[in-house]
């Protein structure tokens, strides 16, 4: 698999294959195992199960942390570019 060429960290290849193979433990993943009887979303309660699209994409917490995240990023390579300005 390529994804295991890939030089990024690897705790992130790590994750990248469990999303790829359905292998986190999300609530629906834990329900199937029988490690719980619950498979909602416990963040934001809106009656979703919590599966890998929705913990990463759906889920509007995890929408507020990508806006945050990509903010923060945005943030950075304004900081950076100014300082080249002043070169
Ligand atoms: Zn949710």
């Amino acid at each position: 698999m390529k994804l295991w060429k890939w030089p990024g960290p690897q705790r992130i290849r790590t994750l990248l294959w469990k999303i790829l193979n359905d292998a986190l433990l999300t609530d629906e993943n834990r329900r199937r195992r029988n490690l719980t009887a619950d498979d909602e979303c416990p963040l934001c309660n809106a009656n979703e199960t919590e599966t890998i699209l929705h913990a990463f994409r759906d889920c509007h917490h995890a929408q507020q942390e990508q806006e945050g995240l990509r903010g923060r990023i945005l943030g950075c390579l304004q900081h950076y570019t100014d300082d080249m300005e002043e070169i």
